[in-house]
Parts: structure tokens; C-alpha cells; sequence
């Protein structure tokens, strides 16, 4: 059985041969990877899978709390399989998206808690900017 496809069955969801297609996808990627390029290597495997099975299929994994969107900004999003409280910085230049671990303490997220009377369940946080390279290109065109 493939990973994909235990992960769906262990999370007692719907296994169909599409799904494990497009999760097997996500999961072999280490990185994100966009709905259109889901669909780009789906289709070498199943020519008849389209580009809104690819979507469709992608909303219910990302409920199923088995994926997560990722937004890039124009609605633009990036997908990767739900993995413990991590967040990223997406260039706004070439898409690129970086990885950084929470950057807030117990400490910090309790008080948070307590001065919003809120309870906390969970923390999403996206950072835009540039990176590197895009930052290079900007300087190059404005001299
Ligand atoms: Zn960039
Ligand atoms: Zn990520």
C-alpha cells in the first residue's frame, strides 16, 4: 500500500484512486507545489483526470485537514501535506516559500490568550517580502 493511501485510510477517510493519486503527488513533493503542476502529473498517470477533479479533490483533503493551502496573494495558492506548526515567507516576486518554525513562546501565546480572553487552537502565520533574488532583479531595474 502506498503512503498516500494509508494515510487516508488511517485518517478514516474516503479512499478513492484519484485522491491517492493527488496525495501521493503532494506527499512525494518535499516542498509546495501548485494545483496546476498537481494536475501536469496527475494526468501522465490517469490522462483523464482534470484540472477541476484536481481542485475539487484538493478542497476536501484541505477540510479533511489532510492538506494545507498555502496563499501566495492573487489567489494564488500552494499545496503540501498538513505537518506539525510550521509557516512561511512567500516571495512576492517568483513565489518562492520558506519555511520557519513559530516563532512565539508558551509564554508569549498564553498571555496573548489571556488578554483577548480567546483560547488559541492553533496559529497560521504568512510573511510577504522578496527574496534574494528578487530583491537583486528590483536594485538592477532601478539603476
Ligand atoms: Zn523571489
Ligand atoms: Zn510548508
Amino acid at each position: 500500500m502506498i503512503k498516500a493511501e494509508k494515510m487516508l485510510r488511517q485518517s478514516g477517510k474516503r479512499v478513492t484512486r484519484q485522491r491517492v493519486l493527488i496525495l501521493d503527488i503532494i506527499n512525494q513533493t518535499k516542498g509546495h507545489i501548485a494545483a496546476e503542476e498537481i494536475y501536469r502529473l496527475a494526468k501522465q498517470k490517469s490522462p483523464r483526470m482534470s484540472l477541476s477533479t484536481v481542485y475539487r479533490a484538493l478542497q476536501v483533503l484541505k477540510k479533511e485537514g489532510l492538506v494545507e493551502g498555502i496563499d501566495l496573494g492573487n489567489d494564488r495558492y500552494h499545496y503540501e501535506i498538513k505537518r506539525q506548526d510550521h509557516h512561511h515567507m512567500v516571495c512576492r516576486g517568483c513565489g518562492k516559500v520558506i519555511e520557519f518554525q513559530c516563532p512565539f513562546g508558551k509564554e508569549l501565546m498564553s498571555r496573548l490568550a489571556e488578554e483577548n480572553d480567546f483560547e488559541i487552537t492553533g496559529v497560521s502565520l504568512t510573511l510577504s517580502g522578496y527574496c534574494p533574488e528578487c530583491r537583486r532583479k528590483k536594485a538592477g531595474n532601478s539603476n
